[in-house]
C-alpha cells in the first residue's frame, strides 16, 4: 500500500482512530463493536469464506486476484506474487480480517490513508469481538471488551481454528 499519502494528519493513528470508529459507530463508547457494525462484519465473513476468497483478499491487499496464492499451514502465508503479503494464525483469522477490512472501508472515513501496518494492527485487535468462529459458525468465549493494548489468544473450541 502507498505510505506515501500519510502526510500531516492524514492518517488516523492511535486515539484518533478510535475516535474515528466512534464517530462512524463502528464501536461503542466501550469500545465494543455496534450490532449492527458487527451483523455487517458476519455477512462479509459469510461471502469471503466461500470461492470469492482471493478475489476479497486481492481487493483488501490492492493487488490482482490471479497474483494471490494462499498457503495454508501454521501460520497461513498469503502471497502477492513472490512477495509475502500477510500472515494469519489461521484462514478462519483470514476470513475474519478480509470481512473486517471491507467492513471498515465501507463505514470509516480515511481508512484508505491508513498505513498497512496501522489496519492489520486495528484488524488484530477487532478480532477478538467475533463471538462466532468464522470457519464453522460455533459460538467462541465471549469478549466484552476490546483492550487497546493487548490481543488475546483465541480459538475455535470445537473446529481448532486460531483466530488470534
Ligand atoms: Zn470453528
Amino acid at each position: 500500500m502507498d505510505t506515501s499519502r500519510n502526510g500531516d494528519g492524514a492518517g488516523l493513528g492511535g486515539r484518533q482512530l478510535w475516535e474515528s470508529l466512534r464517530a462512524a459507530d463502528v464501536v461503542d463508547a466501550e469500545h465494543r463493536l455496534t450490532p449492527p457494525f458487527y451483523a455487517e462484519w458476519q455477512r462479509l465473513i459469510a461471502q469471503v469464506r466461500g470461492p470469492s476468497r482471493v478475489a476479497y483478499l486481492a481487493r483488501m491487499l490492492e493487488t490482482q486476484k490471479t497474483n494471490i496464492t494462499i498457503e495454508t499451514g501454521e501460520p497461513v502465508i498469503v502471497m502477492d506474487g513472490t512477495w509475502i503479503a500477510g500472515e494469519w494464525p489461521s484462514v478462519a483469522a483470514v476470513d475474519a480480517d478480509v470481512g473486517l477490512f471491507i467492513a471498515l472501508q465501507r463505514h470509516v472515513p480515511g481508512w484508505d490513508n491508513l498505513r498497512s501496518t496501522e489496519q492489520r494492527e486495528l484488524l488484530a485487535h477487532l478480532r477478538v469481538c467475533l463471538s462466532h468462529c468464522p470457519s464453522c459458525d460455533a459460538e467462541l468465549r465471549p469478549h466484552a471488551e476490546i483492550s487497546p493494548s493487548e490481543v488475546p489468544t483465541i480459538d475455535c473450541s470445537h473446529c481448532g481454528a486460531q483466530l488470534s
